[in-house]
């Protein structure tokens, strides 16, 4: 490219000075693109390139409006991309430009989601006994920082709380900035923009320091975080990248949460995903399990109740103190529905403090914050004027927020500002009377000239007997005097004439002249005072940004907590009772979103240290998948200060909950691989302790039967003997339930089927989705061949041939020969399957066609018996549906008649 000159020039070294993706530059009354930037923008958001040409050569540009950048920027930021921001100044000789901020996506304001938006920084130490880990989460729109340090740990928790806190732009800290693995993992399960952030801003000296500045010297010891933490140069870098962008929203950010990893529930990007937290597996929001039980007034507080279900606590007496409240809300309907009818009012105090000290907010968020700050009363008197409520941990969480300081601030905010301002803040209108004296004069001056202006028709009317006479302004001709053509002649003298039009003529009078230029100048006056005024009013605004978000905050709490309870009532939920114990019991327990749409049977669950490992059998579709979830979202919703759906329920805390569903399974859904499925499979065997609840759906069905059954066997033994997890495992291998006998805590539960399977229904199987102790009847298939009338030596025979089958299934499993049970090795660092001496593993078809050599029923049924039982013997009758399976007995039946 030739060295461009003049304003592409300018641009391109501005572009140079900057890491961002894209830059736009202001010119006069637009903000423009250049060359590859306006080809990048034009794309995205269908803008129109235009050609400039400077100094012989030409290039691209798109440009908008000043007043229409901040949406652009937005849609650029959404899309992933950090947008520089050049700004015009004027300078004593011409303008200058220069880049003001910087947006990226974890440091945008003008974020149309109300979900959190978090900027993250992950920083890695390694030292002697193992590395540790320090994150720091900023959301810049509510001003929330948190920050944690793990020591002794490894990616995979990291990973975890990234996954969890699901952050819009990530950090990474020098040492992990090159580490691919790590990154990998991080861009496979995150949608987050990696951003790399000067490494000197993680040095541990320079980010102490700034950490001490923004929160004050005392702050990390009295949190807990030791002064060379890793941690420690999470939050410094946070800090100084939000700095260096711009947006001047640190002011926000006045507190300096630590949480420590041991506060949460352990939940990775896959489990939640697989419960459909907040979103189901096919991307949708609608029938997650927040869109299911969220029925918050308020966007503050649907964030909150977002974040419980995301990040549940091990802390039994936070949880206690939710379930009370939730309780108590639960019985005072008409309290609650006040509460929620005032919150309803309420906009997003937190954000609106952002807004404040980032020096965007504008009258209308003023106004905003001022009616949610006077709703904090109102809630108030509804709890602390009902019993029950007002003895409930409820009239604790009121106390999270300063009143009084609260009612004053409103107080200063209505008295200064109208009642509906409008949305820009340099066109006056702002401010009541009586707010400000001088401001009050020129009000009073503008008004009467206005009045003078507005009723001067009527004296000129009179004066001059003319009738059609108005008063008007525009923008060429200032103010004048209209009258009808009709009355022209009889204008007076003093009348001079500016116009003339089709049917009229325009004049103007001294007094008129003079009163313009009144009027413009007290306009001007003012516009410029309302504006000072108003940024004054938004400054002391933002000194209050603590206690609006304390407001904010507490608002939000009684609005999660009021949802809770709504949820609870209109579905007959109970409370569940938490414990410090290992018991998971769960009578006529529901699936709290299939409930919604389905007639649920309801089902019973019991997990304690004895019974630590259930199989679950059942056919295809009985409701396996379902159970588990339920079981895992029980906990779930528990932990998170919950009513659950269940008659009775007792919930030993866990300390994280791992899901894992089989390939296939996925796969159905074009998203996982065998390898992913071992990979992650491999994660749980490393992460779960014997508090997490283990859910693992079809594990190992994405490969060869006895590959298949053989990491089955070992995961199941490894999670037995070693890591002792509550585990709910739902496989179709029948070989599994016998688990049961090897293995001292390990039971079989079945999905039973009606009848079991003597009375299926005419037009197939009834599912009665009934969960019941024992191993599912194994010979369902033959059952099934047995009521549609297949002869009864074919039956009898079937079922001897399948029993051999299994035999030799369960001796290959378990190695060669049979000769004892030479026990499989899965290797855990590589996440593969290494095997005993088993050999290599055969195709299950294989086996069934040689089990058949018996020869005694070709006596009587001639060849065909033959050919109809190798088809039996290897069919999959939990793969095929009910309908097809009867369609082909239906086939061997004829067959066989024939014959
Ligand atoms: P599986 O895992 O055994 O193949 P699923 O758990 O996927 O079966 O359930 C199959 C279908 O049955 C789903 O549509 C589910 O909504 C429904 N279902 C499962 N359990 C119940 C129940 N207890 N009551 C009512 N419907 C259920
Ligand atoms: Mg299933």
């Amino acid at each position: 490219m030739t060295e461009a000159t003049g304003i592409v020039g300018e641009f391109l070294s501005l572009k140079e000075e900057t890491d961002a993706d894209i830059l736009t530059m202001q010119c006069g009354d637009f903000y423009e693109f250049f060359a590859e930037d306006a080809e990048l923008v034009a794309e995205e958001l269908d803008l129109k390139v235009s050609q400039k040409s400077s100094h012989g050569s030409s290039y691209p540009m798109a440009g908008v409006p000043v007043d229409d950048l901040t949406p652009y920027v937005s849609a650029l930021v959404e899309r992933g991309y950090r947008v520089a921001v050049a700004d015009q100044h004027e300078t004593a000789d011409g303008h200058a430009r220069e880049i003001t901020r910087v947006v990226t996506p974890g440091t945008h304001l003008e974020t149309g989601d109300a979900a959190a938006q978090y900027l993250a920084a992950v920083v890695r130490q390694s030292g002697r006994d193992g590395d540790s880990y320090g994150l720091a989460f900023a959301d810049v729109t509510t001003g929330r920082f948190q920050v944690t340090q793990l020591d002794d740990a490894d990616p995979g928790a990291v990973l975890t709380e990234l996954y969890t806190f699901a952050p819009a732009e990530v950090l990474p800290g020098p040492d992990l900035r090159n580490d691919d693995d790590f990154l990998d993992a991080l861009s496979e399960r995150s949608d987050a923009a990696v951003s790399l952030h000067a490494s000197e801003s993680f040095a541990p000296g320079r980010a102490r320091h700034r950490v001490r500045e923004q929160f004050g010297a005392e702050t990390l010891s009295s949190v807990g975080i030791a002064d060379d933490d890793a941690a420690v140069a999470a939050a410094g870098a946070v800090l100084s990248y939000v700095e260096e962008t711009g947006v001047g929203t640190l002011a926000a950010v006045t507190r300096l949460q630590a949480y420590g990893a041991r506060e949460h529930v352990a939940l990775d990007a896959t489990t939640q995903r697989n419960l459909e937290l907040t979103e189901t597996m096919q991307g949708g929001k609608s029938g997650s399990l927040f869109d299911t039980v969220d029925h918050t007034a308020t966007a503050a507080g649907g964030r909150l109740l977002r974040r419980w279900l995301q990040r549940p606590r091990r802390d039994r007496g936070e949880l206690h103190r939710r379930q009370s409240s939730v309780a108590a809300l639960t019985r005072e309907a008409m309290a609650r529905e006040t509460i929620r009818e005032t919150l309803s009012d309420a906009y997003d105090l937190e954000r609106l403090a952002s807004r404040a000290t980032s020096g965007s907010a504008d009258a209308r968020d003023l106004r905003a914050a001022q009616e949610t700050l006077a709703l904090l009363p109102k809630v108030a008197d509804a709890v602390e004027q009902t019993e029950r409520l007002a003895e409930s941990p409820l009239a604790n969480a009121l106390s999270g927020a300063d009143r009084e300081a609260a009612a004053e601030l409103a107080t200063e905010l209505d008295a200064a500002l109208v009642e509906d301002p409008p949305g820009t803040v340099t066109q006056g209108g702002l401010f009541r009377r009586g707010y400000d004296d001088s401001l009050d004069e020129i009000i009073d001056d503008h008004e009467s000239a206005l009045e003078w202006l507005e009723t001067l028709p009527d004296r000129e009317k009179e004066r001059t007997g003319i009738t059609h006479l108005s008063v008007d302004r525009n923008k060429t001709d200032g103010y004048y005097i209209q009258v009808g053509k009709s009355e022209t002649d009889r204008v007076p003298e003093a009348y001079e004439e500016i116009k003339t039009l089709k049917n009229s003529k325009r004049y103007t009078i001294p007094e008129l002249d003079e009163k313009e230029r009144a009027v413009l100048r007290l306009e001007e006056r003012r516009h410029e005072m309302e504006y000072d005024l108003f940024e004054e009013l938004r400054e002391q605004v933002a000194e209050h940004a603590t206690l609006m978000q304390d407001v904010g905050r507490t608002l939000a709490e009684i609005d999660a907590l009021a949802s809770l309870a709504v949820h609870a009532v209109e579905n007959d939920w109970t409370r569940p009772d938490v414990t410090d114990g290992e018991e998971l019991s769960i009578e006529a327990g529901r699936h709290p979103v299939v409930e919604q749409t389905t007639e649920f049977v309801p089902n019973d669950l019991y997990l304690d240290r004895d019974r630590q490992f259930l199989v679950v059998t059942g056919p295809n579709m009985s409701g396996k998948s379902t159970y588990m979830r339920q079981a895992a979202l029980i906990t779930l919703l528990a932990q998170a200060g919950s009513f659950v759906p269940a008659r009775d329920a007792t919930v030993g805390l866990v300390d994280g909950i791992y899901t894992r569903v089989g390939a296939l399974d996925e796969l159905a859904q074009g998203r996982s691989t065998f390898m992913v499925e071992m990979q992650e499979l491999s994660n749980i065997l490393h992460s779960a302790t014997e508090d997490s609840l283990v859910i693992l759906d079809e594990v190992g069905r994405g490969t060869a039967t006895f590959d298949g059954i053989s990491i089955a066997w070992a995961a199941t033994e490894y999670l037995h003997n070693e890591v002792r997890a509550k585990t709910l495992f739902a496989t179709h291998y029948h070989e599994l339930t016998t688990l049961a006998d090897h293995l001292e805590r390990v039971e079989n539960v079945h999905v039973a089927v009606a009848g079991e399977p003597e009375s299926a229904g005419e037009d197939g199987v009834t599912f009665l989705r009934t969960v019941r102790d024992g191993p599912t009847d194994r010979s369902y298939g033959i059952h099934v061949a047995d009521m549609a009338g297949v002869p009864g030596p074919v039956v009898d025979r079937s079922q001897e041939v399948l029993d051999r089958l299994r035999e030799e299934k369960a001796i290959e499993a378990r190695g060669s020969g049979g000769a004892g049970t030479t026990q499989a090795v899965f290797d855990l660092s590589s996440g593969t399957f290494g095997g005993g001496d088993g050999g290599e593993p055969t195709s299950a078809d294989g086996g069934a066609a040689d089990a058949v050599d018996d020869d005694h029923l070709t006596d009587r049924f001639g060849e065909d018996a033959e050919d109809v039982l190798s088809a039996l013997s290897g069919l999959d009758v939990n793969e095929t549906p009910p309908v097809e399976l009867m369609a082909t007995v239906q086939q061997w039946q004829d067959e066989l008649d024939e014959a």
